[in-house]
């Protein structure tokens, strides 16, 4: 495992209580950041916080829907005012072909998925501004962005308006030291994929494990689903100085699934 040093810096990451941020968040925390781990699952983010402050690792918890806007400005009076490293991480799954994606659907997958980022630069941007500080952010997209995704229409146009947001957004930042850049994996073996299909496929193969292999089997080269830490050792990378030169860039990280 690559090692980084956070040491002096605040990070906010979102989507903190489960798999790609709850990794980052440890990560980060190891790594000597000081966290602000933020996740709209108030109970699982504050049962993270406990569970690292028992190791003796500072992150403090705060519940955000990044869907909605005054939750943001609350989160940027208090605790994420002194970040300088941004994880815009949250996101959902939305499983729906054209005939199986209701306006609502969209408009939910689309609130999360891209308002909160869209949200969630803009404050980091002013904070960052207003104190005449550098920073960096990581937005996680998807490999779905980069292939038809037929059964999850809504999902990948979401995952691929990232793209252009954080192109964008990084030549925007550019003059003011602030680096935007967007993590795109495949297939992560986390709770994102715990639909009641998944369920059963996993119930039927003898657990979730054989039905992440499955799934590989059929559509990643490299055989296997990545695990949370991986990814989260890709933003640790897009968020420290190794990649000073990177900004407005996609590391994609799917084990061949684009190919
Ligand atoms: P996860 O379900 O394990 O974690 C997602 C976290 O986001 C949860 O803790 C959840 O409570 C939180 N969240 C959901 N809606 C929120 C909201 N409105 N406000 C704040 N927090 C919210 O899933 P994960 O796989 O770790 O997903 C993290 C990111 O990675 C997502 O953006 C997802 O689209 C992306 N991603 C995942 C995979 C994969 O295969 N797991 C692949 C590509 C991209």
């Amino acid at each position: 495992m690559q090692s980084f040093d956070f040491t002096g810096q605040t990070a906010l990451v979102t989507g903190a209580a489960s798999g790609i941020g709850r990794a980052t968040v440890e990560l980060l925390a190891v790594a000597g950041a000081r966290v602000v781990a933020a996740d709209i699952n108030q109970g699982a983010v504050a049962c993270l916080a406990a569970e690292l402050a028992d190791c003796g690792l500072a992150v403090e918890p705060a519940v955000l829907d990044v869907a909605e806007p005054d939750a943001w400005t609350r989160l940027f009076a208090g605790p994420a005012a002194a970040a300088d490293l941004f994880v815009l991480n949250a996101g959902i799954a939305h499983a729906g072909d054209l005939a199986g994606t209701t306006l609502a659907d969209w408009r939910e997958v689309f609130a999360v998925n891209c308002d909160g980022v869209f949200l969630g630069l803009s404050h980091a941007f002013a904070s960052l501004r207003r104190a005449g500080r550098p920073g960096r952010v990581v937005v996680t997209g998807s490999a779905a962005a980069r292939k038809a995704q037929p059964a999850a229409i809504a999902y990948a146009a979401s995952k691929a308006a990232l793209e252009s947001l954080v192109r964008s957004a990084a030549k925007d930042g550019a003059a003011d030291g602030i680096a935007v850049n967007l993590v795109a994996p495949g297939g992560v073996k986390t709770a994102i994929w715990d639909s009641p299909g998944f369920a059963a496929m996993a119930a039927e193969m003898g657990g979730r494990e054989s039905a992440f292999a499955a799934m590989a089997r059929a559509e990643t080269p490299l055989g296997r689903f990545a695990e949370a830490e991986e990814v989260a050792a890709a933003i640790g990378f897009l968020l420290s100085p190794a990649s000073a030169f990177m900004t407005g860039a996609t590391l994609l990280q799917d084990g061949g699934y684009t190919l």
